[in-house]
Order: C-alpha cells, then structure tokens, then sequence
C-alpha cells in the first residue's frame, strides 16, 4: 500500500463504511458489547504493524505517514464503547480492544 492510498480521504471513507456495514460480520467483524472484555491490541501483532499502529501515539516515530500531532484513538470516529474506558473496541481490530492513546494510518476525525 503506498502512501498516497493511505492518505485517499476515499479510501478511508470506504474502510469507514465497511466498518460500519453488515459487510463488516462477513468478515468477522463483530461488533462489541457493554462490559465486553477482550484482550488489548498488540502493536507487535503483524495486523498492527500493518496498519501502523502503536499504542501511545506520542512515541509514533518521526515522520510515519499520515500521522499529524493530537490525532489519538480517543478523537477518531472509528473507536467505539464507553467513552470513560482506557481500551476500546475498534472495528478495524475485531476482538481486541485498542489503547484510546493509541493511534494507527486509519484515523479519521470525529465529525
Ligand atoms: Fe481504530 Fe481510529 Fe484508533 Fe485507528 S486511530 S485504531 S481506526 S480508533
């Protein structure tokens, strides 16, 4: 995946809608539960660095692409679950739970 397919405001439009289709249980995609507890993302996992996430967007290495200063799970659309809980569901990690610090290349500003 190059860089600019990253930055296609298209392309993460399309993941967006994807997320939040029946398309998304297809693929296993489920969505999570009140209470639900899963285990937290790994920045390891090969999909994490595929990805580019890492779980304190503080430490996201110089120049990683698209990555702009303030942007963390906590104030992108795609996280989901209780606002008041440090790991949240994101359905771009389905059965984990991400860091609400953290940060990955498909933030996408909450509205
Ligand atoms: Fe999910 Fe958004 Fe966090 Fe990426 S930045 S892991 S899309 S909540």
């Amino acid at each position: 995946m190059t860089d600019k397919a990253i930055n296609d405001p298209g392309r993460r439009a399309f993941l967006y809608a994807l997320a939040a289709s029946p398309a998304a249980a297809l693929i296993g995609a489920k969505p999570a539960r009140a209470g639900q507890s899963l285990p937290h993302m790994d920045q390891s996992d090969p999909q994490a660095h595929s990805f580019a996430y890492f779980n304190d967007a503080a430490k996201v290495p110089a120049g990683t692409v698209p990555y702009k200063p303030g942007q963390r799970c906590d104030n992108c659309q795609l996280l989901q679950g209780n606002a008041a809980d440090a790991w949240r569901p994101c359905p771009l990690f389905p059965g984990k739970l991400v860091s609400t610090k953290a940060w990955c290349r498909y933030w996408v500003a909450k509205p």
